[in-house]
């Protein structure tokens, strides 16, 4: 029997519903979220994401702001550009959309962001309470996703085995952290493999839930899932496709079509794990205006 196919825009859509609530109660307030997001260089995926970025708060309403540099921008001139955004009352959430080229020093610029604008949840001070497990940070859109895509789908992962393939820091870290938190959504036991883990099969094959955040296509097959396990494919990798009219078309790092014989459900690539990024990313920026507002700083607009 083949595995149910765990859709990312029927729970998008959900949470973009109650976005536009908290969007209509800040308006009452006089208050627009705005959103700035800074590119650095011309890379043709990170442009296509912060178009993505743009495209999803003109369609919610959400104030945007994109800022393009050249790729030599220096990194003195790029703190600057943040420390005005972080004292401008218009912009509640500032990203600088990554990778940043060699010369800037990623670590100066993310600290360079005030935490309360922080809706990638990259600063220090968001990563620590969220391994702390204080709720008033914010959490990192992919790994939010991935837990919201969980619950909302019925998928307990309290006391379930759940391992996750990739320690980077905007996915398989953060999620490790959430999911072993105290309380609603999390309580997992939590298992991280990477590229040093040792016979990466027998580790996989134990999961209740399986998450893959790597990049590799075809890195999971049938034999390292369990029968009936929860199978999360984060991975987005180009491939040729000479059938497709662009050439080349996106997979998981799941071999899907093997994998979903076996497993109980299993999230597309594309459409799974893709659309809950975004959504995510434009409910941390209304969760920052609604924090300034609570500070007495929210924008009148
Ligand atoms: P990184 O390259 O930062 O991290 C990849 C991780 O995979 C590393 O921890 C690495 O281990 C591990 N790894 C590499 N090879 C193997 C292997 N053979 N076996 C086990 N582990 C391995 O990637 P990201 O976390 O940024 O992204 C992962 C994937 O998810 C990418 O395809 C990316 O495009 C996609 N992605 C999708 C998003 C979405 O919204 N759909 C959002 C973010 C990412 P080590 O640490 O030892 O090097």
């Amino acid at each position: 029997m083949g595995a149910r196919i765990i859709e990312g825009r029927p729970v998008a859509e959900e949470i973009r519903k109650d976005i536009i609530r908290r969007m209509a109660e800040l308006q009452l307030e006089g208050i627009t979220p705005g959103l700035a997001v800074i590119m650095v260089g011309d890379d043709p995926a990170s442009s296509s994401y912060v178009k993505m970025k743009g495209k999803a708060c003109q369609e919610l309403g959400i104030y945007s702001q994109t800022l393009r540099m050249p790729s030599n921008y220096p990194e003195e001139a790029l703190l600057h550009t943040i420390d005005e955004l972080n004292r401008n009352p218009r912009i509640n959430g500032i990203l600088v959309q990554m990778p940043v080229p060699g010369h800037i020093d990623v670590s100066k610029v993310v600290q360079a962001i005030d935490p309360d604008k922080d809706v990638d949840a990259f600063h220090p001070v968001n990563v620590g309470k969220m391994l702390i497990g204080e709720g008033d940070g914010f959490l990192p859109a992919t790994p939010h996703g991935i837990q919201e895509l969980l619950m909302r789908n019925g998928y307990e992962v309290a006391g379930k085995h759940v391992v996750i393939v990739g320690r980077s820091n905007i996915v398989g870290k953060p999620l490790a952290a959430m999911l072993m938190q105290k309380g609603e959504g999390a309580d997992a036991t939590v298992t991280v493999c990477h590229s040093r883990t040792r016979d990466l099969g027998s580790i996989t094959v134990q999961a209740d839930i399986l998450v893959c955040a790597v990049g590799r296509a075809g890195l999971i097959k049938a034999d390292m899932v369990k029968e009936g396990a929860v199978v999360i494919d984060v991975g987005s990798n180009r491939v040729q496709d000479p059938s497709s009219a662009r050439g080349y078309r996106f997979v998981g790092d799941v071999d899907f079509e093997a994998v979903k014989e076996r497993a109980a459900a299993i999230t597309p690539v594309p459409g799974g794990v893709g659309p809950m990024t975004i959504i995510m990313l434009m409910q941390n920026t209304v969760l920052a205006a609604e924090k300034a507002l609570k500070q007495h700083a929210g924008p009148k607009v």
